[in-house]
């Protein structure tokens, strides 16, 4: 049975003293694990380590580089579209409040939805601040995984009821709002993610793959389902979102 990060960023260059061994401790605990690409050098990284360590891959753009000229958009578009047969799904992408131009934040997002479409993947978004705005734009198009939902409970059930996905991060371990999301939620609409090397469960240390053990625990506590049942269905979850058996 396997534990689920269904998104991480193995590729970041924070785990360049230690990834052989960030990479082992996972695959000791079982967890499958999927990186997510969010910007040209982090796509390409993310590619290389994929094929190296045998993991699940997604590609996409974060908002946060809404700054960068068509240039770069295009390669990691066109990267994108040459690897289709390498990736699960299209993102990180999405939009950010915290960030500038929103207009072009939401071009960029398009952009990417749109080649999402095209290929028939399911897309991982970043909406923070942006969540009912990114689910009406992409609700009747594709499947959309929220990775690190953080929006309110009202969005997050119609999310839910047109069988989308809410993404539980370590952030559940001492967040109230993301306890009360799990509470309210159906389980069947949820998956599990770290999101490390940030959102680290442990005061001080860098967040790892293998911390999604945690997050399994702590919606098992609050299910009140043991650790194996919630492992089971997280995991049925992620096979049907991405379509494929991981
Ligand atoms: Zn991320």
């Amino acid at each position: 049975m396997f534990y689920v990060d269904a998104h991480c960023h193995i590729e970041d260059k924070n785990f360049n003293k230690n990834r052989d061994e960030v990479i082992e401790r996972a695959k000791k605990e079982n967890v499958k694990i999927v990186t997510s690409g969010a910007s040209l050098g982090g796509c390409l990284r993310a590619l290389k380590f994929k094929k190296k360590y045998n993991i699940y891959l997604t590609l996409g753009y974060h908002p946060s580089r809404v700054k960068a000229d068509n240039k770069i958009i295009n390669k990691v578009y066109n990267l994108i579209r040459n690897n289709e047969n390498e990736i699960l799904a299209v993102g990180e992408i999405g939009m950010d409040i915290k960030d500038e131009n929103y207009e072009r934040q939401e071009e960029i997002f398009k952009k990417f939805l749109s080649l999402a479409e095209e290929l028939d993947k399911p897309i991982v978004v970043h909406a923070r601040g942006f969540e009912r705005k990114i689910f009406d734009i992409a609700k009747d198009k594709v499947d959309i995984m929220f990775h690190c939902y953080s929006g309110d409970l009202e969005t997050a059930k119609n999310i839910c009821r047109e069988g989308n996905l809410i993404s539980i991060s370590t952030l559940l371990c001492f967040s109230e709002h993301h306890k009360k999301l799990v509470e309210n939620l159906d389980i069947d609409y949820l998956i599990t993610e770290t999101d490390s090397p940030y959102l680290s469960p442990i005061k001080g240390a860098k967040n790892e793959p293998k911390n999604v053990k945690l997050v399994v625990e702590e919606i098992g506590k609050i299910k009140e389902m043991d650790v194996d049942e919630v492992k089971k269905v997280i995991y049925k979850n992620a096979c049907k979102f991405f379509k494929r058996r991981l």
